[in-house]
């Protein structure tokens, strides 16, 4: 993969969502790009922060590990994937934002450790806005709760709302579940939560940013669209 490659798709990328956030009535500055580094080798995540792509997700714990000590450049790194409680502690000196937060008992682990390392780790409530039985998130008559509940804890802090949207061809659908995640998002951001700050709306990824955007999104994660499709035989 060539830095002229990655140069010409992010060029791409960086016009579709110019083009998104005006729709919605905003500038492109206002929305963040998070390219999605998992299963890239360093050259390639080098490669991506040397252009400035200054913000990475990854999926796993063990790829930021891997990753975190030899890119240069200082990016800030997501936790976008699944976390398990028993890993929180080798990312929590390291991640800027861990999008995945679905349980109490994920939160309160963050909480523990960002205690004891002496931080306040940001973090978004991920919700599986279509109930889809294969994907992690809360449901999203659960997600007052679990916010309020999480807004009591120290060193942690609510900055908004993630999901993954389905896999699907059917665009009315994604409208309507992006429709949802604003709308849900406006709501908590109305009610304050203590210390709950309702700032990110992640949602969007290289088939379906575009639409995201255009129904609220401000952080959109993009791996394919910037990089080609993912080599898993590593
Ligand atoms: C892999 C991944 C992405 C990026 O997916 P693309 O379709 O390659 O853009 C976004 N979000 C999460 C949570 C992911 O795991």
């Amino acid at each position: 993969m060539s830095y002229q490659y990655i140069r010409d798709n992010l060029e791409d990328v960086m016009a579709n969502i110019e083009r998104a956030a005006i729709k919605s009535g905003r500038k492109k500055e206002d929305i963040t790009l998070v390219a999605v580094t998992k299963t890239l080798s360093h050259d390639v995540v080098q490669a991506a922060v040397d252009l400035g792509l200054m913000v990475l997700g990854e999926n796993k714990v063990q790829e930021v590990m891997d990753k975190y000590p030899v890119i240069s450049g200082d990016p800030q790194w997501h936790l976008i994937g699944h976390l398990q409680t028993n890993k929180v502690k080798y990312i929590i000196d390291k991640v800027a934002l861990i999008h995945s937060v679905d349980s109490l008992r994920l939160a309160e682990e963050i909480s523990k450790r960002a205690v004891k390392a002496d931080v306040i780790m940001p973090i978004l409530v991920q919700i599986n806005v279509a109930e889809e039985e294969t994907k992690f998130g809360i449901n999203v008559n659960d997600v007052e709760a679990l916010v309020q509940a999480i807004s009591d804890l120290p060193g942690i802090q609510i900055k908004g709302l993630m999901t993954i949207a389905p896999n699907t061809e059917d665009e009315e659908a994604l409208r309507k579940y992006f429709k949802e995640m604003k709308d849900i998002f406006e709501t908590l951001k109305k009610t304050m939560y203590n210390g709950s700050d309702m700032t990110y709306l992640s949602m969007g990824m290289t088939n379906d940013y575009e639409m995201a955007i255009e129904e609220g999104s401000n952080l959109v994660r993009i791996g394919t669209g910037l990089f080609g499709a993912r080599h898993y035989n590593k």
